[in-house]
């Protein structure tokens, strides 16, 4: 790991996809920025990866609060350059129709996707794009949405509206960011088997989480969002991954699961 090694802020990075990414990007030879709201965790991720010959830290973070976020933008001035940012904290909260659903867990599932996602991406853009002009285009936002951002499904709502907002940010911001060194992915998953995204989302009910992947015998796993975040990530900086749709064999769309009984 050299001095001048370029850093990749991760958001989420406490378990599946983020903890994932932290991992390739690490090994990539980024220096890895670790945020989310469980210190232990990225802490702990952080030791393991420092152990491992990388370079690691760890910097507790709750996306949605915008003078967290300011405070966390301004400690990265120490850093020779922020050349990545994966905002990919979130999730779903609830399965309700939109009849009966949460009005609370809406909120908290815009706040999360939604607006953190914002309160990153434009604290961090400045330093991004310092990054980008230093390296003829490769300051990089990546937005993690999901298939859920491009296709809706009964008892979703609340979820497709967030991440129809996480692909909307990504569409609209390449368009704004034409002509800078900054480039804009999203990579949008279907259906990876991560160790709490079905369980937070029915509130540690683990019957209805374990039947999101009933009969599926090879969900995606974290690493292989990992893989493809690292992908478009170490792509030359003149070319732009808009978005990568990525889903499981046996899931042909929201709707078309095979399942073996
Ligand atoms: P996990 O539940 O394992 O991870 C979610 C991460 O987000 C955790 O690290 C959590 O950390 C963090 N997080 C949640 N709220 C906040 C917050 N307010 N501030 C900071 N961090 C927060 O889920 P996955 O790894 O499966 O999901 C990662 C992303 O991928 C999410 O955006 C999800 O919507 C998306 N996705 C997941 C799919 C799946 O099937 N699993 C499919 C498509 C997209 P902590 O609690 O420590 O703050």
């Amino acid at each position: 790991m050299t001095a001048t090694a370029p850093t990749a802020v991760i958001t989420g990075a406490s378990s599946g996809i983020g903890a994932a990414t932290a991992r390739r990007l690490a090994a990539a030879g980024y220096r890895v920025v670790l945020t989310a709201r469980r210190t232990e965790r990225i802490e702990a991720l952080a030791a393991e990866l420092t152990a491992a010959g990388h370079a690691a830290v760890a910097y507790p973070l709750d996306v949605t609060d915008r003078a967290a976020v300011e405070a966390f933008a301004a400690s990265l001035d120490a850093y020779p350059s922020v050349d990545v940012l994966v905002n990919n904290a979130g999730g779903a909260l609830g399965a309700d129709p939109v009849a009966s659903a949460d009005p609370q867990d809406w909120r908290t599932m815009y706040e999360t996707n939604v607006l953190g996602t914002l309160h990153l991406t434009q604290t961090l853009l400045p330093a991004l794009t310092a990054a980008g002009a230093a390296t003829s285009g490769a300051g990089t936002v990546v937005i993690v949405s999901s298939t859920a951002g491009h296709g809706t499904y009964e008892g979703g709502g609340g979820y497709v509206a967030a991440k129809h907002g996480a692909h909307v940010i990504a569409e609209t911001l390449r368009l704004e960011l034409c002509g800078t060194p900054v480039r804009v992915i999203e990579v949008a998953p279907g259906m990876v088997k991560t160790e709490e995204f079905a369980s937070t989302r029915f509130k540690g009910d683990l019957t209805r989480a374990a039947a999101v992947y009933a009969g599926v015998s090879e969900p995606l796993t974290a690493d292989d969002v990992a893989d493809t975040i690292e992908w478009a990530v170490t792509r030359p900086a003149h070319v732009n991954i808009d978005l990568l749709v990525v889903r499981p064999r046996a899931q042909a769309s929201n709707y078309k699961v095979h399942r073996e009984s």
